[in-house]
């Protein structure tokens, strides 16, 4: 690792050599589109669950690419699956669709 003059919390590593990359994989292969992600919060402002619950769709997608499986099984259970994030996307992506795929992986 780069020496940067400083150091990084040790319980906030993650080592991507070591993450099982199969899911985000699986992910990716059945919804490309997801790669066209900008992160903008736009799905996660008109989100209903987010209004009841802490649920965040950036959250989920940073989870399951981090490898952080556990968190993001307990983060996708909180979508109700109504459809307004995929409405307000300005890339057009299904999330709903893609939570839907995550849901049935786990
Ligand atoms: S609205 Fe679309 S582009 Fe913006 S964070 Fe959500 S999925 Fe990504
Ligand atoms: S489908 Fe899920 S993530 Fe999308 S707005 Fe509805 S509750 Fe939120």
């Amino acid at each position: 690792m780069v020496d940067f003059g400083f150091s990084s919390y040790k319980s906030r590593f993650i080592d991507l050599d070591k993450v099982d990359t199969k899911l985000p994989t699986e992910l990716f292969k059945e919804d490309e589109i997801l790669r066209a992600c900008i992160g903008c919060g736009g799905c996660s402002g008109a989100c209903t669950a987010a209004q009841f619950t802490n649920f965040n769709f950036r959250l989920l997608h940073t989870l399951i690419r981090r490898g952080e499986y556990k968190e993001a099984k307990q983060e996708a259970e909180k979508c109700m699956l109504c459809g307004k994030c995929y409405m307000t996307c300005p890339r057009g992506i299904n999330t709903r669709k893609i939570i839907q795929g995550i849901k049935r992986i786990f």
